[in-house]
């Protein structure tokens, strides 16, 4: 099995190489943008998108233009990495998973450049075609075939981020019963309650971060555009957006890791059952990394061969009461609102956690679905009464 490992590092470039790197990037822009023009010029005169080979022909066109004489200093692959970031672009537009390609403006966009290959590691240094070996921060082993390294300019400074492809062992397959796996609910006050243990609060350095970068978010508004004070704050914005991001980054995958290391499986909900897509909660939810810890957990497992599966999107988990005080299920179906973290459930009376009713109902409807997919008869082996609770508890 091939699996894909990303390797990111704080770069030191020379005096020398900084400039290049600012071009390298406004370049990957322009190409970006000026193919973006011609992909809609030509499916506004034909109906149809140019094919790769003609937008690579397009390309071949601008480098040998008088006023672009400057394209011809960088690296040709860096060049045509932007036309399949566009197709990958549209790809995923056509899916519905995000909106229209647009035009990256220079303030807007995270400046990088990316080569498809030719990039190698050596100890502490990286080789970048045309721009010459750069010295990095090495902070792990870089292992497998390098596919692909990009390289971005944060506030903090500019990274590599390394793609390397890594042959492994298939794994064997994951022995799933009641004792072995977990159901998750993610939240917004816990970012994580379990089907069995404490509920995981986000860390208080990052609530504290968050909390300052909406601070300075506001004070940055009442800045005057353009003044010497605005552009102050902006940088303080950007320097605490980078923390807050590095902090969550951390957060997700210390806990991602923990979660597969200890379970064969793991289930959790579909993220559009929240049905909070369109609300107003929407940022917050984006902001939690629900979809990056969910995108974590799916890899993390798929690695070590372990199960993961998120449980369908119009299951009702939290408002359905799955087990009393004495382990019996009670099934009723209740009415309750967004903000109620507890409830006294209508059909027996009991008072319900939300969250740990939800991770409950999650694992217990995971576990149905793998057994009714035929995944693994260690659920049968090991006798347990699975049922359903979608049909009959739904009205
Ligand atoms: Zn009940």
């Amino acid at each position: 099995m091939v699996i894909h490992k990303a390797f990111r590092f704080k770069l030191k470039p020379t005096r020398e190489q900084e400039p290049q790197f600012w071009r390298y990037a406004g370049a990957s822009r322009w190409v970006w943008n000026e193919l973006l023009a011609y992909r809609q010029q030509v499916y506004g005169e034909t109906g149809q998108a140019p094919s790769l080979k003609e937008q690579m022909a397009r390309l071949t066109v601008l480098k040998g233009e008088a006023d672009t004489t400057w394209l011809r200093e960088i690296h040709s692959q860096v060049l045509q990495e932007p036309l399949k970031h566009l197709a990958d672009a549209f790809g995923r537009f056509f899916k519905g998973i995000s909106g229209f390609p647009n035009f990256k403006s220079k303030r807007r966009t995270t400046p990088s450049f990316s080569y498809p290959q030719s990039v190698q590691v050596h100890e502490n240094q990286v080789y970048l075609p045309k721009i010459g070996w750069v010295r990095f921060r090495k902070s792990r082993e870089v292992v497998g075939l390098i596919k692909r390294a990009t390289v971005s300019h944060k506030a903090s400074g500019w990274y590599v981020s390394i793609l390397c492809e890594v042959e492994v062992a298939d794994p064997a397959l994951p022995h799933i019963a009641h004792e072995t796996t977990v159901g998750i609910d993610l939240g917004l006050i816990d970012f994580l309650t379990p089907s069995e243990g404490e509920p995981i609060p986000a860390p208080r350095l990052l609530r504290r971060l968050e909390k300052k970068l909406a601070q300075a978010q506001r004070a940055l508004a009442r800045c005057q555009r353009g003044s010497t004070r605005y552009q102050k704050q902006a940088r303080k914005v950007a320097r605490l957006h980078e923390r807050v991001a590095n902090a969550r980054r951390d957060f997700l995958h210390k806990l991602s890791s923990a979660l597969v290391a200890e379970n064969q499986g793991i289930f959790a909900e579909d993220l559009s059952v929240k049905g909070l897509a369109r609300t107003r909660l929407a940022k917050s939810v984006h902001d939690a990394g629900w979809g990056e810890f969910l995108r974590q957990l799916e890899y993390k497992c798929a690695w070590q061969g372990k199960l993961f599966h998120q449980v369908d999107r119009f299951f009702p988990s939290s408002k359905l009461h799955w087990e009393q005080a004495d382990s019996t299920p009670c099934g009723h179906l209740n009415t309750l609102s967004l903000s109620d973290r507890v409830f006294v459930c209508q059909g027996c009376g009991e008072l319900v956690g939300r969250d740990r009713n939800a991770a409950r109902n999650i694992k217990r409807q995971g576990l149905f679905d793998v057994l009714a997919a035929g995944q693994t008869d260690s659920l049968n082996a090991r006798g347990l009464e699975i049922r359903p609770v979608s049909a009959g508890a739904l009205e």
